[in-house]
């Protein structure tokens, strides 16, 4: 075989090769066209592409800036020059591209794409194939899913707010009749009020989670920092939680004590939340084990149970909001699965971390660390009070 005729073969060869690929690109869900030489002619444009762009216009051997004029004001031919001149492949995440076409009664388009330019044998760019989806119906279910969620959202702040008055006031008039019937000796009534203030306490807190977990939604959790030690707030707490709970004894081990510089209400809202949680989840059970100690630079609490446990997989997403492990014996107790996504909150505001270990039936461990030293820093505190 002689040159020429080893050349023709080889231009053949490589013609064979392009053709596949246009079959290939033409017959594609996706929108694909290629485009051409610095000027970038359309040499390909298959159906899906045709349909986005306007079936009417005659694009093959047109150049792009004549073909769709209205690309101009969208900075789309830019990016085609620069792809060719520097052989660098572009890619565009939820692009909205306007097209004036009454075709499709469309005109705004959010496409990802990528513009990949292709080159000879000698590595010359000869040409870029831009590939893109289609996404708009995507983005705007994605859209419309946000409002309905940030409406959902605003409903439960109002309601939250608004529910929070009137348990107040009821709080305050069983107390006031409490001490009344007190005063006649009637033992009967002092405890049925006394269980009704118990079921008020626990409605006040269902909605204070919801007010907050809303305020963090929205980034408005206000935090009040303060030096405050940090046995005086356990002990305080425990000492509280003991009185609800008749079947459970509290632990209680905790290192030397120090004093801290964070939000002591906060703090004491996420030992309550993980002391409330054991005692919930193991009514099987009467020991909860609470642990403090003290390194260096932190200090860390621990509240051990021997319940229900948690599965391994859902283990590191109870810090989710309003997530809740689901199974037979789950449903059965009473939350809305916000407290641990509140108490995470408050420690990673406080730089620190929440973590729990736990073995299904066996029982579990929620722990906090808190960086006594990085708080101080933070706050511009040079010494600690
Ligand atoms: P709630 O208890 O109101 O549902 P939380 O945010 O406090 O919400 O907890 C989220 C979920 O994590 C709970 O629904 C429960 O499934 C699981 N969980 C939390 N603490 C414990 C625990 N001590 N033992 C077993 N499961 C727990």
């Amino acid at each position: 075989m002689d040159d020429i005729t080893k050349h023709k073969k080889g231009e053949e060869r490589v013609e064979f090769e392009r053709q596949k690929l246009f079959n290939l690109f033409m017959n594609a869900p996706a929108l694909i066209c290629v485009l051409r030489g610095p000027e970038h002619i359309y040499e390909l444009a298959n159906k899906p592409y045709m349909q986005m762009v306007g079936s009417k216009r005659n694009l093959i051997g047109t150049q792009i800036r004549k073909a769709i004029p209205e690309l101009k004001e969208q900075g789309i031919f830019e990016i085609l020059d620069k792809v060719y001149k520097t052989g660098n492949p572009f890619i565009g995440k939820e692009m909205p591209i306007k097209l004036n076409t009454t075709e499709t009664g469309k005109t705004d388009t959010v496409l990802n794409f990528v513009f990949q330019p292709y080159s000879d044998s000698n590595g010359k760019v000869q040409g870029i194939i831009s590939y893109a989806s289609d996404i708009t119906s995507l983005v705007d279910k994605r859209k419309r899913i946000e409002e309905l969620s940030r409406q959902k959202d605003e409903f439960i702040a109002v309601a939250s707010h608004e529910l929070k008055t009137p348990v107040t006031s009821i709080k305050g008039y069983t107390q006031i009749l409490q001490m009344r019937f007190s005063q006649e000796g009637n033992t009967k009534a002092v405890e049925l009020l006394s269980r009704m203030d118990g079921q008020i306490n626990k409605l006040s807190k269902l909605i204070s989670d919801l007010l907050d977990a809303t305020k963090i939604e929205g980034g408005i959790l206000q935090f009040h920092e303060v030096f405050f030690d940090f046995n005086e707030l356990v002990m305080e707490i425990v000492e509280e939680m003991q009185q609800i709970t008749q079947r459970h004894t509290i632990i209680v081990k905790v290192a030397l004590t120090t004093k801290i510089y964070g939000d002591r209400d906060r703090i004491g809202q996420v030992i309550t939340n993980f002391i409330s949680n054991a005692i919930k989840y193991s009514p099987n059970n009467d020991e909860i084990i609470l642990t403090t100690s003290k390194a260096k630079n932190t200090i860390s609490l621990c509240v051990q149970d021997f319940g229900i446990g948690i599965p391994k997989q859902n283990q590191d997403k109870v810090f989710d909001r309003f997530y809740r492990v689901s199974g037979d014996k789950e449903d059965t107790y009473p939350g809305l699965g916000l407290g641990l996504f509140i108490s995470s909150e408050i420690v990673k505001r406080h730089k620190g971390t929440i973590t729990v270990t736990s073995i299904k039936g066996k029982g579990s461990t929620f722990c906090f660390v808190l960086p006594v030293e990085n708080i101080v820093k933070n706050n511009n505190i040079s010494k600690l009070a």
